[in-house]
């Protein structure tokens, strides 16, 4: 699952490739990952457009197009961009079956959005559109802005689990299952504790902790579990170093050999990975 750190290990991979690169053609393979809008006017809208920026939003790819339109892919479980270079002729080039849409650029390169299950989806939104999208998500994590103070008015208002409060993209963009596992534990924090519930130096661990967490795995290119891959079609390496996520039965790494990693699904029913012993 592509959270923070993998989509913007992605975004810095195929932006050197899409950054002031003209569109030649878009193709989608199969539209029915587009949303809003249909597979002709999103084909039309990007053939012959500049790409300004390519940006990270929450877990979303945004490709900025010199009309001021974006589009938006969230890769949600299974999507990727990935870049393949110019090489050899289209016609003799194998096909990927999983791709979905294709971006050719005027530099010969070709970006592909491939989407194992198709869960993702793609946006074409205009400016008042995108401001509507943005404001919908929470503050970004890794931006100065984003400081333990503004940690604590996020969990202050929320009475639901603190996991689930990190979790919620309205309130804070970019963190899924698997960095507010790792977060929390860092943090020592007791995943099902009422969020309005943690002391002023609770939400300053946790705040260091989401900040080092997700800046540590950008750096390890992202955490493959499965199936993503870096915009370069790498695994990242991240993984290696989870201290607690898919590790139940296994010693944690803070109380050593007494006491070991649990796992629940009390938590909104997704996996929930604590030390019973330090994160009281
Ligand atoms: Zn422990």
């Amino acid at each position: 699952v592509p959270e923070l750190p993998e989509v913007e290990t992605i975004a810095a991979d195929v932006r050197p490739h899409l950054t002031a690169r003209v569109v030649v053609a878009a193709r989608v393979l199969r539209p029915d990952v587009l949303r809003g809008v249909g597979r002709a006017r999103f084909e039309r809208a990007l053939a012959g457009r500049l790409v300004t920026a390519v940006r990270r939003r929450a877990k979303h790819l945004v490709l900025e197009l010199d009309d001021e339109h974006r589009v938006v892919i969230q890769p949600r479980m299974t999507g990727s961009l990935i870049v393949r270079d110019a090489g050899p002729p289209r016609r003799t080039a194998a096909r990927d079956p999983y791709d979905v849409l294709h971006i050719d650029l005027d530099s010969g390169a070709r970006v592909a959005y491939r989407d194992v299950r198709r869960l993702g989806a793609i946006f074409l939104l205009d400016p008042p559109a995108w401001a509507r999208y943005d404001a919908a998500i929470g503050p970004e994590p890794l931006e100065a802005a984003f400081t333990a103070e503004r940690l604590a008015a996020i969990l202050g208002r929320a009475g639901l689990a603190v996991k689930k409060a990190l979790m919620d993209q309205r309130r804070l963009a970019g963190v899924g299952n698997i960095y507010a596992n790792e977060a929390l534990w860092l943090a020592a924090v007791d995943p099902s504790r009422p969020a309005s519930s943690l002391r002023a130096d609770e939400v300053e661990r946790l705040h260091r902790a989401v900040v080092g967490t997700l800046a540590r795995s950008i750096r390890g290119r992202g955490t493959t579990v499965r199936d993503y891959r870096t915009g370069t079609g790498q695994p990242g390496t991240f993984q290696g170093r989870l201290a607690v996520y898919q590790r139940a039965g296994r010693p944690c790494p803070r109380c050593g050999g007494g006491k070991r990693i649990a796992l629940t699904h009390a938590i909104d029913g997704r996996a929930t990975y604590f030390c019973p012993g330090c994160q009281h």
